[in-house]
């Protein structure tokens, strides 16, 4: 083809990218995801919610993030019902959405789990291709590596070859890693193989320090004034070097910045004031947020129409005290239990009825659990793996108290 008709061609695609988008009349800003070419939305949608709703409300929620702008999920979650819920939502309509997909987390025994088995992690990728209703996706993000250990056992691995083989047949466009250490992310942002980075950032965790992670132990008491020093590198970094970041537990993890009672820095932001925060930094492409109904999202969405004034986060900051705190966000990072316990739906339940009572539907709710909390042998399996310091197996003897197994 002779060189003008491609620059036509391409200026086309352009015209149509633009119509389609003015189509939608949306007011999202969308911007580069790095080096890789792709334009994503400001904010953007996570998983975790289609798991909990059947296919036809996925599609309404679906419909309404799409009509509105977002153009990027995050799909992390291994659970077959979400993965086919949102393969059922995107019919007709895939090539609206970039998906950035997790490899190395798989649905084991019915709980989540992170591997480093490439069969394991095959099996994983083609079932989420095959529930997607798709033959690529175009973020593929090696799911958690959270300690230099970690990172060391990826290089140069098998499971690592396994990712690059499918870069280059296509099955994936780029090459991704999520990780809630800022010294390893750093690390993978200098390798020259990562093209995005998914990683945790909120205004109370810029405030850990020396690379530290949320759930290590006393990292949330020891908050500090003014952003981890390692964070600014890595953030710089990523900057200059179009290194995308997609922001995950932008409200604090689980909408812990916005209550009074759960902000780890004592006082409440909006999630306008918590997006602003994070969009301000230039690496940052788009923030993942965990959307549950579609309430949630119409909330979500008030930022296209937010004034200047509702983004201000700098307003509340003069009210922050330290505060650690040590509840359940529901994120499931503490699964596998190794007696099968549903930990973060058990803690769910068990938060609402000390809340609001024990009504028949909660009850009933937990009955219908695989397994109770009363089948904790306190191995302590589960602790290493949280993000916030919960003490899991008390939570578990007081679910056993208040719904009786
Ligand atoms: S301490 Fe209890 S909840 Fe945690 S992994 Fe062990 S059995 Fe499961
Ligand atoms: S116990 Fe910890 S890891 Fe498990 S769901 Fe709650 S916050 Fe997440």
């Amino acid at each position: 083809m002779k060189k003008i008709h491609i620059i036509l061609l391409a200026a086309l695609c352009i015209v149509a990218i633009g119509c389609k988008q003015a189509e939608k009349k949306t007011s999202m800003n969308y911007r580069p995801l790095g080096n890789t070419g792709l334009m994503v939305s400001e904010i953007s949608i996570g998983c975790g919610g289609f798991e909990k709703i059947d296919s036809a409300a996925s599609l309404e929620m679906m419909t309404m993030a799409l009509d509105s702008g977002m153009n990027y999920i995050d799909l992390y979650d291994a659970n077959p019902k979400t993965r086919s819920n949102i393969g059922y939502a995107l019919q007709g309509r895939r090539d609206e959405m970039i998906i950035q997909g997790h490899i190395g987390c798989i649905f084991k025994d019915g709980q989540h789990c992170r591997t480093r088995d490439v069969e394991e992690a095959k099996q994983g990728f083609e079932d989420m291709l095959a529930r997607l209703n798709t033959d690529h996706i175009e973020v593929g993000m090696i799911h958690i590596a959270d300690s230099h250990e970690e990172w060391e056992e990826l290089e140069g691995s098998p499971f690592l070859e396994y990712v690059f083989q499918l870069k280059k047949e296509g099955k994936i466009q780029h090459i991704g890693i999520s990780s809630h250490n800022a010294e390893v992310a750093l690390r993978a942002a200098k390798s020259g193989w990562i093209e995005v980075i998914m990683f945790s950032m909120n205004l109370a965790f810029d405030r850990l320090r020396g690379g530290a992670i949320p759930w290590e132990k006393g990292a949330m008491d020891n908050l500090q004034a003014g952003i981890d020093p390692v964070r600014v590198e890595l953030y710089d970094y990523c900057a200059t070097h179009n290194i995308a970041i997609t922001v995950m537990k932008t409200l604090g993890g689980g909408g812990k910045l916005l209550d009074t009672k759960t902000s780890p820095l004592g006082v409440a932001y909006t999630p306008e004031q918590c997006i602003a925060y994070c969009l301000a930094k230039p690496c940052v492409s788009t923030c993942i947020l965990g959307i549950d109904n579609l309430d949630e999202l119409k909330a979500d969405l008030h930022w296209l129409h937010a004034t200047d004034e509702e983004k201000d986060y700098t307003t509340v900051s003069k009210q922050e005290q330290a505060k650690a705190d040590g509840d359940c966000t529901y994120c499931n990072h503490c699964s596998p239990c190794s007696m099968g316990i549903p930990i973060a739906k058990v803690n769910e339940l068990l938060d609402k009825a000390e809340l609001e009572g024990l009504t028949p539907e909660l009850q009933a709710q937990y009955d219908a659990l695989p397994h109770h909390a009363g089948e904790c042998t306190h191995c302590g399996a589960c602790l290493s793996r949280c993000p916030f310091e919960v003490d899991i197996p008390s939570k578990m003897d007081k679910a056993k108290d208040v719904f009786g197994k």
